[in-house]
């Protein structure tokens, strides 16, 4: 009985020594195995919530082997390409990139040395429904021998923003048009498309300070078609408009690129000479008033002569002083018997 005691003692010791470490390591898989469901659920969890956000965003998400052609897929990515979703399983995954069209194709191998993440937009034409436009972001992963091995993606449809944008930009451009026309309108005299008086001051304005702070001439010319009522009795009104085109004409093809030539009102016009001599303005007048007496008339219009008057910017002058001064010139113009130059004192 005492070895049978000593026996069983030691084999109860023998027992305890080995199922002790064993419940241990029982009781650690048992941890490990919890912790592992844990992680595994938060896994779960956050594909779900990927997947979610990627339906939402409408965001397709890809991986292509370019070594094999192995494409990985997401549902979106077909979606928003327009290909039908059962085609996963059909084992067509190489064609899938074919599918997108050359455009796609093309991007890819343009940055398939691309280091840093790319991208870059490209247009498909779906099975069914209008062409669309897309967004691909991406970045490239290569292996130790700087292969590329993998690329990875995802892309979004940018049709509706580019619509919206287009919509915008031609919206602009119209009220920039409208703008621009208004603008036009407001200085413009709508029958000889000359400056209208109010412009014509306006640039008078400018051409002075221009005069003052560069300390050149500055020529002007004020010329009026002689006897036009008679031009309007004789002819009727009508006749009388294509005669103030054509004096229009006539005074614009004088001009230099620099001047202005304005209507300020009637059969009055204003002929701007910035930097002009005295001598050059002179010539000027003289040459318009030829070319008025020479050519009005061609065309089977009534021809007619005009008066011209003309002045030099002084020192003190401003524009209503200026143009005080070119009228009396005018004046005596017409006093001196019509179809003759003057200048100002
Ligand atoms: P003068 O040699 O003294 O300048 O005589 P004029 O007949 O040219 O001058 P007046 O000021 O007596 O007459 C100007 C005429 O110009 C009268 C007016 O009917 C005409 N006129 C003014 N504006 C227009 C226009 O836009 N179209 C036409 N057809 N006639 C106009
Ligand atoms: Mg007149
Ligand atoms: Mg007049």
């Amino acid at each position: 009985p005492f070895e049978a005691a000593v026996i069983l003692q030691s084999f109860m010791i023998l027992m305890m020594a080995t199922s002790l470490p064993l419940a241990a390591l029982l009781l650690r898989n048992g941890r490990l195995a919890l912790r592992l469901r844990l992680r595994n659920a938060r896994m779960r969890e956050n594909l779900l919530m990927l997947s979610m956000a990627e339906e939402i965003g409408r965001i397709g998400r890809w991986r292509y082997d370019p070594r094999t052609g192995f494409q990985d897929w997401s549902r979106q990515m077909y979606l928003v390409h327009g290909i039908d979703p059962s085609r996963r399983k059909s084992g067509e995954s190489k064609d899938l990139l074919a599918m997108c069209g050359e455009e796609l194709q093309a991007q890819l191998a343009s940055h398939a040395k691309d280091r840093a993440r790319y991208s870059f937009e490209y247009r498909m034409a779906p099975l069914h429904g209008e062409q669309r436009i897309l967004k691909m972001y991406a970045s490239n992963e290569f292996d130790a021998e700087g292969d590329l091995v993998s690329v990875f993606g995802v892309v979004m449809d940018v049709t509706e923003h580019h619509q919206r944008q287009e919509a915008l930009d031609r919206e602009r451009s119209r009220a920039m048009r409208l703008a621009a026309e208004a603008q036009y309108l407001a200085h413009t005299d709508p029958l000889t498309g000359l400056a209208n008086r109010r412009r014509t001051i306006t640039q008078l304005e400018k051409c002075i300070r221009r005069s003052q702070q560069g300390h050149r001439p500055l020529g002007v010319i004020s010329f009026d078609i002689d006897h036009f009522k008679r031009v309007n009795d004789a002819h009727g009104h009508q006749v009388g408009d294509d005669v103030l085109v054509r004096i229009a004409e006539i005074a614009r093809t004088q001009a230099r690129a620099s001047d202005l030539v304005g209507r300020m009102g009637g059969e009055e016009f204003i002929w701007l000479l910035p930097s002009a001599s005295a001598h050059e303005t002179s010539n000027a007048a003289e040459r318009l008033r030829k070319a008025i007496e020479r050519e009005s008339g061609q065309g089977g219009l009534p021809p007619v002569t005009a008066s011209v008057g003309y002045a030099m910017w002084h020192d003190d002058d401003r524009a209503g002083s200026l143009l005080a001064r070119v009228d009396a010139a005018l004046y005596s113009a017409k006093q001196a018997g019509r179809n003759t130059v003057q200048k100002a004192a």
